[in-house]
């Protein structure tokens, strides 16, 4: 089963993500994970993607596309994966190409997120998360990553939830709605 998340950071996509993973027994794995880890590296590619990751805008579509396809040929995502963060753009989208089941939209108001993001402390992301780079995150997900969602949904694969009640109940009806289309 190859699934996809998408919603604005603070949305609970990792949340959900970790759960499904468990429950289905699918490996997850978040596209901001796999560039936190390459901006530790030491060289100026690293801190590039450092930058990148600080100010809150999008890796270009050419970069990041090859990394993810990369990864996505790795042994243990031959027979599925929970991604998050991929695709945030419809050219990143087309990359699938038929390829991935299912797409979840965490529907979280901008404030509800910027509310909840206030609160968390995430030590992984201590220098990207800055109210300047998420409220660039968020302005970027409206501009470039709806229109992905209208990609899917014209696709009747998309799975729209209501990402503000409690986390159990969401987990609940991501399964449910998951097993059933
Ligand atoms: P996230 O942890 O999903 O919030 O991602 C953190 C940052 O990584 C984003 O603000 C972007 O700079 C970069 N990033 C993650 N996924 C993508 C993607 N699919 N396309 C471009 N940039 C990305």
């Amino acid at each position: 089963m190859k699934i996809v998340l998408i919603g604005i950071q603070g949305s609970g996509k990792s949340t959900q993500g970790n759960l499904l993973s468990k429950k289905l027994k699918v490996p997850y794995l978040s596209t901001g994970h796999i560039l936190r880890d390459l901006a530790k590296q030491k060289t100026p590619h690293g801190r590039y993607i450092k930058e990148i990751l600080n100010t809150g805008v999008l890796l270009p579509d050419e970069e990041i596309i090859p990394i993810v396809e990369k990864y996505l040929e790795r042994l243990e995502y031959k027979n599925g994966y929970i991604i998050d963060g991929f695709p945030r753009t419809v050219k990143q989208a087309k990359v699938f190409n038929g390829g991935i089941d299912q797409v979840i939209y965490l529907n979280v108001s901008d404030k509800e997120a910027l509310w909840r993001l206030s609160y968390r402390h995430d030590p992984e992301r201590e220098d990207d998360e800055t109210l300047v780079a998420i409220r660039k995150r968020i302005e970027i997900f409206h501009k470039y990553t709806k229109p992905v969602l209208d990609y899917y949904r014209k696709k009747d694969m998309l799975i729209e939830l209501n990402g503000e009640e409690d986390i159990n109940k969401i987990h609940k009806d991501i399964l449910e709605k998951v097993t059933k289309k």
